[in-house]
């Protein structure tokens, strides 16, 4: 065994912990996840083998929906999420970019049919560089304009 083995404890009991995310990119999801009542241990520009610096978030009592994977993929590619019970992972996702978008990210043409009517967004993602086409009005949207426009 080597000595640089990696630790695998996390602080969480049951819940998630967020790993190997992009310095800087921690912030952004602690703000669409909507953990306001949530208990959330963050650590910043942490050192990391992988990529030299992540951020890494702890976040007790708490699952993650399908629905917030893709949020956390749009803002943090290459993510790990660990879903914890009883202080073992039990499930470890590696989050790609998702190929299709739905409902959480805002259009960011105001003339856009899904922002005048109740109709749920729609987009096509396309990765490296990362683009988001909407279904209904085809605007591109590059990633800061995704990252600033998915839904809290
Ligand atoms: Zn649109």
């Amino acid at each position: 065994m080597s000595a640089k083995k990696e630790i695998h404890i996390t602080p969480v009991k049951n819940g998630t912990a967020i790993d190997h995310l992009k310095p800087g990119s921690g912030q952004k999801i602690l703000e669409v996840l909507n953990l306001r009542d949530t208990m959330v241990t963050m650590g910043m520009n942490v050192e990391s083998r992988k990529m030299g610096r992540k951020d890494i978030m702890f976040i007790e009592g708490r699952e993650i929906s399908e629905k917030e994977l893709d949020k956390i993929a749009l803002i943090g590619k290459g993510a790990t999420v660990n879903t914890i019970r009883n202080s073992e992972i039990v499930k470890k996702t590696e989050l790609p970019y998702p190929k299709t978008a739905e409902g959480i990210i805002r259009c960011i043409n105001p003339r856009c049919i899904t922002n005048a009517e109740k109709i749920a967004s729609k987009f096509g993602i396309r990765p490296e560089p990362l683009e988001a086409k909407c279904l209904y009005c085809e605007t591109r949207m590059n990633e800061e304009e995704i990252v600033s426009s998915i839904k809290k």
